[in-house]
């Protein structure tokens, strides 16, 4: 069984109604990341369904995503409205024990529109940084432009369960440096890998096997000639890190190899986010 550790399927499913049949078919577990109750909400439903259906499980996360106040900001002017009824939400839900992770959070400071609410961004950061840390759930970062600051929480990071880098966009150095010091830390690579990006490349091709993670982002990551990315590009990204790694299994190449690298990979998202398949 493969494994998506970062997607929307609540967003997914409204441009693509076939998805969760896709994943089911896939036999495909994933990690679903929502930023408000109405998407939460589906997904939790999904994730009940697949229990009681025994289909592939659905671990679900929850947290301000760090390009909402910049969305926000656009859509209200300069008034950014209170996030606290949103962050209530997510207390409630980690009390209640309805969540598997926190996420994604961190930091966008990709353009000026993002770096414009960095301090807003850090306040929130530091919100969902407090609730993982309370209750020892693993953390979900989205990080552009922006892995300094992740370093400036090294020590807090340290005693986190799991610090799982969405879409990880950091140095090989920098993810070393990130275990050196005794985090936790999951690196998750998608379609930027088979669209070539140079540095997503390097880090997975040489940051440890037992780190690695595979995602979707879908639908936010589209391969070339797509809309939107979804469940069937899992096997793409996993062709493309079999290419670019000789360990994990047998030295001759092939399916054989691919799918102890699944398997490997698949142990890691368990690991992750607390859960068994
Ligand atoms: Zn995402």
């Amino acid at each position: 069984m493969a494994t998506d550790a970062h997607c929307h399927l609540s967003d997914l499913l409204k441009q693509f109604p076939y998805a969760e049949q896709e994943r089911r078919y896939l036999g495909l577990a994933c990690a679903v990341s929502a930023w408000n109750p109405k998407d939460f909400t589906a997904h939790e439903e999904l994730a009940q369904h697949a229990l009681q259906d025994k289909a592939p499980r659905i671990f679900l996360c929850f947290a301000l995503h760090p390009q909402v106040p910049a969305v926000v900001a656009a859509q209200h002017g300069s008034a950014i409205p209170e996030f606290s009824t949103l962050l209530d939400f997510m207390e409630t839900l980690a009390a209640a024990d309805r969540l598997h992770g926190i996420g994604e959070t961190g930091f966008d400071l990709y353009n000026q529109a993002f770096r414009n609410t960095e301090a807003i961004q850090e306040e929130l950061f530091r919100v969902h940084l407090d609730l993982a840390l309370t209750r020892q759930l693993p953390l979900v970062l989205h990080v552009r432009r922006a892995m300094h600051k992740v370093f400036a929480y090294k020590q807090a990071l340290k005693r986190l369960p799991g610090v799982i880098f969405h879409a990880y966009s950091g140095t090989l150095g920098e993810g070393e440096a990130l275990l050196r010091q005794g985090i936790n830390a999951y690196f998750s690579f998608g379609t930027a890998l088979v669209l070539g990006r140079k540095e997503s490349i390097r880090s997975c091709a040489g940051l440890p096997l037992d780190r690695v993670l595979l995602e979707t982002d879908a639908p936010y990551q589209p391969l070339r000639g797509r809309t939107f990315s979804s469940g069937q590009d899992i096997p793409i990204v996993l062709k493309a890190v079999s290419r670019l790694r000789h360990d994990g299994g047998p030295a001759t190449w092939g399916e054989s190899h691919e799918s102890t690298l699944e398997s490997v990979i698949d142990r890691n998202f368990y690991r992750a986010y607390g859960g068994t398949g």
